[in-house]
């Protein structure tokens, strides 16, 4: 099965010295076309309302005007320009009246000269070269030949119909367009795999892999940290990080299991309640820190609609799931632990774990429903998601759990009381 998605892209580019000049003169000549056109057409509208002309001028006649601009020996640069972004300016201005007329906006303004400006053309799929660059992936702008760009080597795009080229308030360029891609469905892959969304190692999957956060991540977080601003171009690689990240799961697992986080939640977690205020609240605010600018959020949404793209599932275990301190050896519960300790063995069984790969494997067996023990082949629980109270140093405060559900049953195992169905599971449809 197959399915038709508009994607859009915004893309940095690199025009050379010429290709700027003549994006400022494009620009220019734009506001010129928009802002004359402009004065003509309320000219025109004003005639009309005193009942000088029986009919206001049309987007057709604007035209034909500015045809007759491009002759005129004071505008006769018009001509030496790309005929298209005018053309594009002119149709702007024509939506900008048609929604005014509706009542959606204010009559259309005057365009000021900006730092931050775009210009917009079309592309004609017939025009030889344009279609050529394309098929190369590369930016072919029209009049502007090939833009160099930062078009990542894993994006195959296909020509766009229509083309932005815009400069940012700090001299930047970008190229955005929206294509129409072809997805193919593989519903039937049911290959699973548990995802651990760490800090220090920013992703580890239940396979083992570890995926480094990308260097522009950590430094972008030292910059967050000191102010919360608009991004810097680094923000463009981290994009990337995690687009990278999230095509590989979803080209190569049907079923992804994340953690159900809530990052606002953790933040407030950290500072408990008054009657049982959190322990380690330093360490837990930067872990929560950690968390937020990792992008973790961004990363979910990405699994999430790719997922749909693709037919695959998204599964999430409960985010008060113990999955760090559950062996995923035998399941036992680790009574003390730390959020320092990378590496432990578990006091029953004796196997060693990797601490995010050993919470990823959790996750795998968590979500759809399962537990350590049955995964094991340890038949004596039977409860769907069970998942162990915490011990009485756990940073996580016990009463956690009745924010959520009350406690149905309970039992004794291994002199440890139990908790079933703790964990919800949740397929994005
Ligand atoms: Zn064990």
């Amino acid at each position: 099965m197959v399915m038709h998605i508009n994607k859009s892209h915004t893309l940095r580019v690199y025009p050379n010295q010429e290709q700027r000049r003549l994006f400022a003169r494009t620009e220019g000549a734009c506001r010129y076309v928009y802002n004359r056109a402009l004065a003509e057409w309320g000219t025109s509208y004003q005639q009309k309302k005193a009942g000088e002309i029986e009919k206001a001028k049309s987007v057709i006649d604007i035209s034909q005007d500015v045809t007759q601009w491009k002759k005129q020996e004071d505008t006769a640069r018009l001509l030496e320009l790309p005929s298209s972004p005018l053309t594009q300016a002119l149709r702007a201005l024509d939506d900008a009246f048609k929604r005014f007329f509706k009542g959606q906006n204010r009559s259309p303004k005057k365009h000021r000269r900006q730092k931050a400006c775009s210009i917009r053309s079309q592309l004609d799929p017939r025009q030889k070269t344009a279609a050529d660059a394309w098929a190369n992936q590369k930016i072919f702008f029209p009049g502007f030949g090939i833009l160099k760009s930062s078009l990542p080597k894993r994006l195959r795009v296909a020509q766009p119909k229509m083309l932005t080229l815009s400069r940012d308030a700090c001299g930047r360029y970008f190229v955005a367009f929206m294509v129409e891609v072809e997805q193919a469905l593989h519903p039937e892959n049911d290959q699973a795999v548990g995802v651990d969304l760490g800090v220090k190692i920013l992703v580890v999957y239940s396979t083992g892999e570890k995926i480094k956060a990308h260097k522009a991540v950590i430094k972008l977080r030292r910059k967050l940290k000191h102010a919360q601003k608009t991004l810097s171009p680094k923000q463009g690689a981290m994009k990337d990080t995690q687009h990278k990240l999230t095509d590989d799961l979803i080209q190569r697992f049907g079923v992804i299991c994340l953690e159900d986080l809530n990052v606002k939640g953790m933040m407030a977690s950290a500072k408990g309640t008054e009657e049982a205020p959190g322990k380690h609240v330093a360490q837990k605010a930067g872990l929560n820190r950690g968390i937020a600018h990792a992008g973790f959020g961004e990363i979910r949404r990405q699994i999430e609609y790719k997922a749909h793209w693709r037919g695959c599932r998204v599964l999430f275990c409960d985010r008060w799931a113990p999955t760090s301190r559950t062996g995923s050896c035998c399941g036992a519960y680790q009574a003390t632990f730390s959020l320092k300790i990378r590496a432990w063995t578990c006091s029953n069984c004796g196997a060693v774990h990797d601490r995010d790969r050993n919470a990823a494997i959790n996750i795998v067996t968590f979500a759809p429903g399962g537990t350590p023990e049955a995964r094991a082949g340890n038949v004596r629980s039977k409860a769907r998601g069970e998942v162990y109270p915490p011990g009485p140093d756990e940073a996580i405060q016990p009463t956690r759990w009745d924010l959520d559900e009350p406690r149905t049953e309970s039992q004794l195992l291994n002199g440890q009381e139990v908790m079933p169905s703790e964990t919800r599971c949740r397929s994005a449809a």
